[in-house]
Formats: C-alpha cells, sequence, structure tokens
C-alpha cells in the first residue's frame, strides 16, 4: 500500500478511534450530453452505491440525460451555459462581478426553468457556478431567485450563510488542472484530503485557524476528462470508504436540506 493510502487509513482510523464519522459528498461536473464517459460515471455510482451530485449544464442538455437516474444520483444546476465572461486575462468566471446583475439572474431563471422541464422536475435549487466562481452580490440575491442551495470549492463563505442560503462546497478536486490535465495522483489528492479531515477533527487547520468541524467534505471529478488513474483512484476510494463506519457518504438533498 501506497504512503498516502497508508496516511489516509490512519486518518480514518483516528475518527474512528475518537468513535466520529467523517461526512464526504461526492459532485461531478460538466454533464451535458450522453457520453460513455457519463455512463461508466454513473455505472460506478451505482456499484459503489455512493451517492453523487450530478452538477448539469442546461444550455443544451439532452432530455435522454435523465431517463433512469436513480434517486441516488441528484441534479444541480451547473451554471447556465459555462461560457466563460471574464475580462481578457482574468480567471475564467460564468458570471464576473462586472457583469449586469438583472442579466445574471434572467439568465438563470431562464436555464433553471429549461433544466427543470428536461429533467422532469428533478433538478435541486442548487447553483454550481461554473469554474467555481460567483460574485458576492449575486450570491446575496440568488435565494430571491428560489435558489436554497450553492456549491463552490474551498471553505464555505460567511456571504452565503449571510444570505440564507445553504452552501456546501468541494475541497478535494481529483484533477491537476494547471499541469497535466489528468489525475492529480494519489499523494496530491490523499495529502489534500487527509488535511481537511484532521482540521475537521481538531477544529483547526495546520495554521491554527478555526475550522467548522461539521462541513462534509466534498470529493470533485470530472467525468469527461478523467484518465484511467482517475477511474482507477474513484473506484478505490469507493472500495475503501464504503464500508467504513467512519466515513458517510451524504446525499446533496440531505446536505442541502432539501426533499
Ligand atoms: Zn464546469
Amino acid at each position: 500500500m501506497s504512503a498516502a493510502w497508508q496516511a489516509f487509513d490512519d486518518e480514518l482510523a483516528r475518527w474512528g478511534e475518537a468513535g466520529r464519522s467523517v461526512d464526504f459528498w461526492w459532485r461531478d461536473d460538466d454533464a451535458c450530453r450522453e457520453h460513455p464517459a457519463l455512463s461508466r460515471l454513473l455505472a460506478l455510482a451505482e456499484r459503489a452505491a455512493v451517492p453523487l451530485g450530478l452538477a448539469v449544464i442546461p444550455e443544451g442538455a439532452q432530455a435522454g440525460l435523465f431517463d433512469n437516474l436513480p434517486a441516488t444520483v441528484a441534479v444541480l444546476q451547473h451554471g447556465c451555459d459555462h461560457a466563460n465572461r471574464a475580462a481578457a486575462g482574468d480567471k475564467k468566471c460564468e458570471f464576473p462581478e462586472t457583469d449586469v446583475q438583472v442579466d445574471a439572474l434572467a439568465r438563470l431563471a431562464k436555464a433553471r426553468s429549461s433544466l427543470m422541464a428536461v429533467t422532469g422536475g428533478r433538478a435541486l435549487p442548487v447553483l454550481v457556478p461554473p469554474w467555481n466562481r460567483l460574485g458576492d452580490r449575486l450570491v446575496i440575491s440568488l435565494p430571491g431567485a428560489g435558489y436554497a442551495g450553492l456549491s463552490r470549492f474551498g471553505a464555505c463563505k460567511v456571504s452565503s450563510a449571510g444570505a440564507g442560503l445553504v452552501e456546501i462546497n468541494t475541497h478535494v478536486d481529483l484533477i491537476d488542472w494547471r499541469g497535466s490535465r489528468g489525475f492529480a495522483g494519489e499523494a496530491a489528492v490523499l495529502g489534500r484530503a487527509v488535511r481537511h479531515m484532521a482540521a475537521r477533527r481538531d477544529g483547526r487547520d495546520a495554521s491554527g485557524r478555526r475550522v467548522d468541524g461539521a462541513e462534509p467534505i466534498g470529493w470533485l471529478s470530472h467525468h469527461l476528462v478523467h484518465d484511467e488513474a482517475a477511474w482507477a483512484f474513484l473506484a478505490r476510494l469507493f472500495e475503501r470508504t464504503g464500508g467504513s463506519p467512519a466515513v458517510h457518504w451524504r446525499h446533496p438533498a440531505e446536505l442541502f436540506a432539501l426533499p
């Protein structure tokens, strides 16, 4: 067993010894069309019996995508069209701060209703902004636009709590976007997970900042760019955690407190 898996198992054992269980959840982004990688993702979720938050791009989403989708898969709204509207040189973003607020809200409303239509009403009122970026001004308008939840990357921001939104983020990205654009490797991915788990267990992170011990840890995947190593990692992660009393894989609806 690699040192990375050993460290992960050791951290899980610490949770077990403390009589606690850590909450994990799984989000996969960029579903829109039927694709062999999407079929593989859904088959993996079913085989592992792990609930999945599938972030679907509303524009162009195929109705066939949602046929026979089990209840363990929650559909989340991944922006509107996943187009980059950031100024040249800025980080990619579908909803930059320079965007006219009413235009952004109108786009969201249209996308939300088309996603509800194509999914037969099963999309949760949860927004997953592309590239995990959404300006604060828009965040505070989301509840008024019918959203109950938001999911970005990293520790939850105070702005969403103030806005009356449930923010449930992802923290461990499987993909090395700046380098290989494939699996980031066991050492990097498990290292990140172990740091988050240890911080939740201690109530503070490595630099001493207070951490909400109850914040679930989100694993982020992108089926369309998975190489074999990414698929193998996910399968192994589910195998090792599936039977562990120290891990609870939570359903997105439960986390966002939605029926
Ligand atoms: Zn995306």
